[in-house]
């Protein structure tokens, strides 16, 4: 099947910058529940691409025991008083080759869109600074972020909404994303979608049905993309550059 994709949909946390929300959901467990089972692996599972409330009854339901997650609300809480902190200190920082697909894809006139379940992402991009001056938050055309919808990923509302946003049918969108519920409500909204395999769980978004998986985004052919298709360069091109 080819598609013509003509918007890219990014996730933000883990696609965009390395936020701190996984240290912030780790902190936070100290007297909810015994944070030693809160691995990378643990949280990419359970916790990312939910909402607040959703990653909380996820966590405590796994690791609280009998009971935990009535907590969860309490647990969301002190969660966000820490990612709050977090990221008024600067304790992110944004990834190099998103920002290079980023700008490329905007550069050859995709429709660009931001769908993070995190009401945190704007406060985070707005911080990230391009050579030209302007910052990362003002390359997309709509943002969706911490939008509230009906269910959050894998349910594919709220990329349908940004691909409503930027005018798009969601056949003709690529997501990008970090999490295999991400990678989910792409599929179940009848999108394209990228994997970016940071931690080396090219498994579980493969799994998930990512079209694409790669461990860096510059390994995305950006020309192809800009012409509609998604694909990873050539190897030997990748070699060369
Ligand atoms: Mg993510």
């Amino acid at each position: 099947m080819t598609r013509i994709l003509r918007a890219a949909i990014f996730d933000v946390d883990g696609v965009l910058v390395d936020s701190p929300h996984e240290r912030a959901w780790r902190e936070a467990l100290a007297g909810f529940a015994d944070p030693a089972g809160f691995t990378t692996a643990f949280y990419q599972s359970h916790v990312a691409g939910k909402r607040r409330l959703e990653g909380a009854r996820a966590v405590l339901e796994r690791l609280g025991g009998a009971g935990a997650a009535a907590r969860a609300a309490a647990y969301a809480e002190r969660k966000q008083a820490l990612i709050d902190r977090l990221i008024a200190e600067g304790s992110f920082v944004a990834f190099p080759d998103a920002i290079r697909l980023a700008v490329a894809l905007k550069v050859a006139g995709l429709r660009m869109a931001l769908a993070s379940s995190s009401k945190n992402a704007d406060a985070m991009l707005a911080r990230v600074g391009l050579p030209d001056g302007c910052t990362l938050l003002s390359l997309f055309d709509a943002d969706l972020s911490g939008r509230d919808v009906p269910r959050g990923k894998p349910d594919p509302a709220l990329f349908l909404l940004a691909a409503e946003a930027v005018g798009v049918p969601p056949a003709q969108c690529v997501v990008v994303e970090d999490a295999p519920a991400g990678i989910a409500a792409a599929r179940a909204g009848g999108m394209a979608s990228l994997g970016i395999a940071r931690l080396g769980d090219e498994a579980l978004l493969r799994e998930a049905g990512a079209d694409l998986v790669v461990k860096s985004l510059d390994e995305v052919d950006v020309a192809a993309l800009a012409g509609g298709v998604l694909r990873a360069r050539a190897v030997t091109e990748t070699a060369h550059a």
